[in-house]
């Protein structure tokens, strides 16, 4: 299974649809719904590195993800954590601003073999999102880890907020940067105080158009041999050209746990404070006794479920938007699964020509891209 490993609830950034929001969100009404457990440590505590190993080694197929807030803020406990598993099967990634990767033993970063890195797309989206700077800074990092020798997967994990749906734009921006791997979730569902129907109806519409463009783009590349991880599409199409039906696609709470700085056993890493997702722990539970969780509520009754698998199950329990407004984050994630099934036959002869390959569309499940944006 895939375990988030939170090092610090710190950050080095403070970027608008995460740091400014939440500093905007007071009164959520979660606490009604909710049990809450604020005493988390702030850090890792690396007394802990005897259970986790115990715990880890338990699993047939462990993959640690280092998340934090910023994990790179603690790269000491990430050397430890990794020389602690030496010689194991145990595989890492990371979820990273990247603005700390010049600062990171190589000998170790060739070690996660998988790092996704905040991205939004250009420089002038990027830093508007995280500031000035960053988008630089992080593009120097990458090319300064790549001249060092590591060769492992780089996903620009974007996020797309409301006031901009271009998406086929900025991801065409980070292509041309020389990313192969993308991915993006909306920023839509997550805080109470930022839905506004009409803002977010226009921002449906010209996201929506913006995604058909990037389809036919990557149709496109396709005709070249070239599958480009868009995991949200490779995600979809996977299931759609192996007549699969999916669970939630993140993993969070059956297939994926995050593991918080005093050991406890959460179902995603955004949950941490919230008892209600509380799976096990690190001290006392064995990877297949943790408490799994499903999806509920609407998505039960959707047509597109097992294709979707439900988004999010943060987004799923917690109903932080009203109807209407999570109807409308749908409508996307509906147009997405159809104009990508439209794409299958067009595909299957593509494979059937030897332009790509089925294994082209193979993924890592649970590493990071949640799939539904
Ligand atoms: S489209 Fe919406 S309602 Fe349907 S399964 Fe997905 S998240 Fe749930
Ligand atoms: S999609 Fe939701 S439930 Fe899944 S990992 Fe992300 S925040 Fe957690």
């Amino acid at each position: 299974m895939h375990y988030h490993i939170i090092l610090t609830e710190y950050c080095n950034s403070q970027c608008k649809y995460c740091y400014e929001k939440s500093m905007k969100e007071f009164d959520n009404g979660l606490d009604k719904k909710f049990k809450f457990d604020f005493s988390e440590k702030e850090k890792f505590d690396l007394d802990l590195l005897k259970d986790l190993r115990n715990f880890i080694q338990k699993d047939k197929n462990p993959v640690i993800i280092f998340y934090g807030g910023e994990p790179l803020l603690e790269i000491k406990t990430i050397e430890k954590i990794i020389d602690s598993f030496n010689n194991t099967k145990v595989k890492f990634r990371m979820q990273t601003n990247g603005k700390l990767l010049n600062e990171t033993p190589i000998k170790y970063l060739k070690k996660i073999d998988k790092i996704l890195v905040s991205l939004d797309g250009t420089k002038e989206r990027t830093n508007y999102n995280r500031g000035k700077g960053t988008y630089e800074l992080v593009m120097k990092n990458i090319e300064k880890i790549k001249e060092q020798g590591y060769k492992g997967e780089i996903i620009a994990r974007m996020t797309i907020s409301q006031e901009f749906p271009d998406i086929y734009e900025q991801v065409l921006s980070l292509i041309k940067s020389g990313f192969s791997s993308i991915h993006w979730q909306i920023d839509a569902g997550f805080y109470k105080f930022d839905f506004n129907k009409e803002k977010f109806k226009n921002f449906t519409k010209n996201y929506n158009n913006s995604i058909k463009k990037l389809i036919d783009f990557w149709i496109r590349e396709m005709k070249k041999g070239n599958v480009l991880k868009i995991y949200p599409f490779l995600g979809i199409i996977e299931s759609i050209l192996k007549n699969q039906k999916t669970k939630l696609r993140c993993g969070a709470g059956y297939e994926g746990y995050a593991i918080t700085q005093s050991g406890k056993i959460i179902a995603c890493p955004i949950m941490t404070c919230i008892k209600d997702f509380e799976a096990g722990s690190i001290k006392s539970s064995s990877p297949n006794t943790l408490k799994k969780f499903e999806i509920k509520g609407k998505c039960l009754n959707c047509s597109y479920l097992d294709l979707c698998g439900g988004r999010c199950l943060y987004w799923n329990y917690s109903n932080l938007w009203p109807d209407e407004g999570d109807e409308m984050i749908c409508e996307t994630i509906k147009f997405l699964i159809d104009n990508l099934k439209n794409k299958e036959n067009e595909i299957k002869s593509l494979i059937k020509n030897k332009t790509i390959k089925l294994k082209d569309f193979n993924y890592e499940k649970y590493f990071g891209p949640e799939i539904i944006p």
